[in-house]
């Protein structure tokens, strides 16, 4: 089974729900820069003043910043374990010195599966995305309500809508996606790695293309 893996699909196209799932059957570690970086703005640090304002925004975190904070990551990180790698790379520089680093370590990419999906079908989800404030985990009004209105069935935590899923900034980000991350799919289907999923198909179904794709 492959074990190292990208995620591509804009914000909203069901990549965190499916990457939580891929990690339960499969026990892979779901890494999302996302999360990562979000952890960085809670605790102040230095790399999390200085991304907090593209959050909020919506923008993509510059280059230099993601390179230099993901360079970090993968320094320590367990590569001969796997990991399924979402919301980096962004770019063709990011992916460039990802290979590079990878290949370094003797590690590469072994599979690459994007959730293709349409600007229409984003909005409907993500407006209705809501997380818990204490550990994270996603809830939908329609798809995923949590028991009790407002509560984290986990921890109890306060239900919030991030910042950055305001309608006007989940068009922007799919701007950007479209424009910065799709020439990404390009470069991996070069590379013989690239497994196309319908993001509108249902759960079920985008899990078994997904699986069937590491196999
Ligand atoms: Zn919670």
């Amino acid at each position: 089974m492959k074990r190292r893996i990208i995620l591509l699909g804009p914000p909203g196209s069901g990549k965190g729900t499916l990457a939580a799932r891929l990690q339960q059957e499969f026990g892979l570690n779901h890494v999302s820069s996302g999360h990562l970086l979000r952890r960085e703005v809670e605790r102040g640090s230095v790399i999390g003043q200085s991304v907090k304002v593209f959050l909020e925004k919506g923008e993509l975190v510059p280059d230099r910043s993601m390179l230099r904070f993901m360079g970090e990551w993968i320094k320590s990180a367990p590569v001969n374990e796997g990991f399924l790698l979402d919301g980096f790379p962004r770019t063709m520089s990011q992916a460039r010195a990802l290979d590079e680093w990878l290949a370094a370590r003797n590690a590469p990419i072994e599979a690459v599966i994007l959730y293709d999906c349409d600007l229409k079908l984003i909005l409907d989800r993500i407006t209705g995305r809501w997380s818990c404030s204490k550990c994270g985990r996603v809830y939908h009004i329609y798809s995923v309500p949590p028991k009790a209105a407002g509560l984290c069935e986990d921890c109890l935590g306060a239900l919030t809508q991030r910042a950055d899923d305001r309608e006007t900034v989940v068009r922007k980000r799919f701007e950007i996606y479209k424009r910065q991350t799709k020439p990404l799919a390009k470069y991996y289907e070069q590379q013989g790695k690239l497994t196309v999923v319908d993001a509108a198909l249902s759960p079920d179904e985008r899990f078994a293309k997904s699986a069937a794709a590491l196999n």
